[in-house]
């Protein structure tokens, strides 16, 4: 057995160290592969630069990690051929400098919470090894002339080092995986690990397992791309690359809807690429991904102090070199930084709308229906979104086309200033549809469960001087004719008393479509106060009982119908009023199982009665 060159303990904190680490971060134990990925990485790039620097001869030769898995030896061994280190570079480093940056990292955040404590967890550097190994090894040789040493420390913190054997400058890291631990010996679970966390390091990597037999002539392939789509010039990258890109970051084989290229320079110094994914219309079910990376390497998925949660919604890679990572959730939430990259991100997507809208407008309409919801969502959560992007919301017309708000507005001017009429359903408003559309109103569709909600955003938040009126509310306005309609007391008697509401408001109006006898109404306000309180009922927040929703009867006195109706008597003109109030509610909403049954028989019977 060769002496040891030198022996250690790991000084006094070590005894409090080891037990912190091995039991750290119970679901976060895999980053001790990225860790030490990504040190073998960064001693490529020091070799590297000293080569640029003209400081080394790298002579031809090309950079590599190797990761290999030996399950019988039960180790897992990180290899680089980067810059090395000497005996006192360990003892320093490693022994000195690592360690102590662990103790101070544990120190820091072993009282947190560990669930939302450290994002990434970047910091406990080469220690995180013990998380699960029994001892770690390294074998070592600097790019200097120096010799190579082994060097072996155990896992209560005592090490030693022996002089050793290395072919060619750079570092193995063998990991002993203690019994506890044997799941890190399993192939598939370390090329997961190294999927998520190496699959864009800038040196590449190549994964082996013992078990597997050699072919010859079998090319290799490294598990990552080491200069990733996001670090190229916008210019250069082809729209076949980006969805290309995003096949492989996201697995979603369907196209992107659009992406933006995000290459900030100082003092931001970000770059990234957002996509916009294809949606379902609601909302809840749209799940993005937005993967942050620190120099290639990843961190974590959907940061929200970084973007903003309605974002989240994207799916994307950015790269944040400069993000504090290595802190508190809490410390990243008040940091001006951080706050200045989400508002960088925010602009970007707003500018993108913007000029898909200006010069891409047929592409925009074409996905708008698509990105509505998110568009929408993302403006009720932020004002500030909203005020870039509102003169890019685009209303869809029932007829299929797409008109901005500003553009329909300056066309409403004449006939029904600042007053936006819209349709909830195309099928079952058609009939108010038509009535309009006759008169040369356009009607925008707002028809998914969430533009309830942005409506009312809107309009008590952003943008009072714009009303939104559902076309079935507010009919007689919009369609009277200047003539006057006289009030008939008798007809308002009778509708009341064949409604079977007393007090049903009945009003009189010549409207310009002759053929519709009665309009049925329900206020604006009074409608989505219903809504309202049947979503809450619906969710279990309280009010169980809808209210009874305000009706309005227009008669249109322009209607031979109507005519006819005023100057009949006794019992058929009660049976004709009675007939032309459910025609009436038919066109406005669905009549209930009892009220179709008599509404047919009596069909049946006015039938049976023609000759
Ligand atoms: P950090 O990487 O944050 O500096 P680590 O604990 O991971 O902290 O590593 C401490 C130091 O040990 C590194 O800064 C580096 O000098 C040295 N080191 C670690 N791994 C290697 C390696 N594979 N090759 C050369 N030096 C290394």
């Amino acid at each position: 057995m060769t002496e040891p060159t030198r022996r250690g303990g790991i000084s006094v904190e070590t005894e409090h160290i080891f037990p912190v680490i091995k039991k750290w971060l119970y679901s976060e134990k895999d980053i001790f592969l990225r860790e030490l990925v990504s040190n073998a990485s960064d001693a490529v790039t020091k070799l590297r630069r000293l080569a640029s620097l003209g400081q080394y001869d790298p002579n031809g030769e090309t950079y590599r990690i190797d990761v290999r898995l030996d399950k019988e030896e039960k180790t897992l061994t990180i290899s680089d051929n980067g810059i090395g280190m000497t005996e006192e570079e360990v003892e320093t480093y490693i022994c000195k400098i690592a360690l102590s940056g662990a103790f101070d990292f544990i120190q820091k955040y072993e009282g947190e919470n560990k669930s939302s404590g450290i994002i990434g967890h970047f910091g406990l550097g080469f220690y995180s090894a013990f998380m699960v190994s029994d001892s770690v090894e390294l074998v070592t040789k600097s790019y200097t002339d120096a010799p190579a040493l082994r060097w072996v420390c155990s896992s209560d913190g005592s090490y030693e080092s022996f002089s050793a054997e290395r072919n060619g400058h750079g570092t193995d890291v063998i990991l002993h995986i203690s019994d506890e631990e044997a799941e890190y010996l399993n192939r598939n679970k370390i090329s997961e690990i190294l999927d998520k966390y190496c699959s864009f390091m800038p040196v590449e990597i190549y994964f082996t397992d013992a078990d597997d037999k050699k072919e010859e002539g079998k090319e290799e392939t490294p598990i990552n791309d080491v200069s990733p789509l996001w670090l190229k010039n916008p210019s250069d990258c082809t729209p076949e690359e980006y969805k290309e890109f995003y096949r492989k970051v996201f697995h979603d084989f369907r196209e992107p809807l659009f992406w933006i290229h995000i290459n900030a320079d100082y003092p931001l110094n970000f770059r990234g690429i957002l996509y916009f994914p294809k949606l379902n219309n609601e909302y809840e079910s749209i799940e993005g991904q937005v993967k942050l990376y620190y120099n290639q390497v990843f961190v974590a998925d959907n940061i929200k102090e970084v973007i903003p949660e309605y974002l989240l919604m994207l799916k994307g890679v950015l790269d944040c070199p400069e993000l504090p990572l290595n802190v508190s959730r809490s410390y990243l939430q008040n940091n001006t930084y951080v706050s200045k990259v989400s508002a960088h991100i925010v602009k970007k997507v707003a500018d993108k709308l913007n000029s898909l809208c200006t010069t891409e407008r047929e592409e925009y309409e074409k996905i708008f229906s698509s990105i509505r919801t998110f568009i929408e969502y993302a403006c009720m959560r932020d004002q500030k979104f909203y005020d870039r992007v509102k003169d890019s919301l685009l209303l869809e017309l029932t007829d299929g086309t797409f008109t901005t708000t500003k553009d329909y507005l300056e066309r409403a001017k004449e006939t029904h200033e600042n007053t936006v009429y819209y349709a909830s359903d195309k099928a079952s408003q058609a009939q108010y549809i038509s009535m309009f559309t006759a008169e040369g109103i356009e009607v925008a569709v707002f028809a998914n469960p969430l533009d309830v909600q942005f409506l009312a955003t809107l309009e008590s938040a952003y943008d009072p001087d714009v009303k939104y009126l559902r076309i079935d509310s507010d009919v007689a306005k919009a369609l009277k004719t200047d003539e006057t309609a006289e009030e008939n007391k008798d007809l308002t008697a009778l509708f009341q008393k064949v409604s079977g509401n007393e007090k049903l408001k009945v009003v009189f109006a010549a409207l310009k479509d002759e053929q519709v006898p009665l309009l049925l109404t329900v206020s604006e306000e009074s409608r989505r106060l219903d809504e309202m309180i049947k979503l809450y009922a619906a969710s279990g927040m309280g009010f169980s009982m809808p209210q009874a929703t305000e009706e309005t009867l227009t008669v249109n006195t322009a209607s031979p119908l109507i005519k006819k109706l005023a100057s009949m008597e006794g019992e058929k003109k009660e049976q004709m009023a009675s007939y032309l109030y459910r025609l009436s509610l038919i066109s406005q909403r669905k009549l209930g199982a009892e009220e179709l049954q008599q509404f047919l028989k009596d069909s049946y019977t006015i039938l049976g009665g023609l000759e």
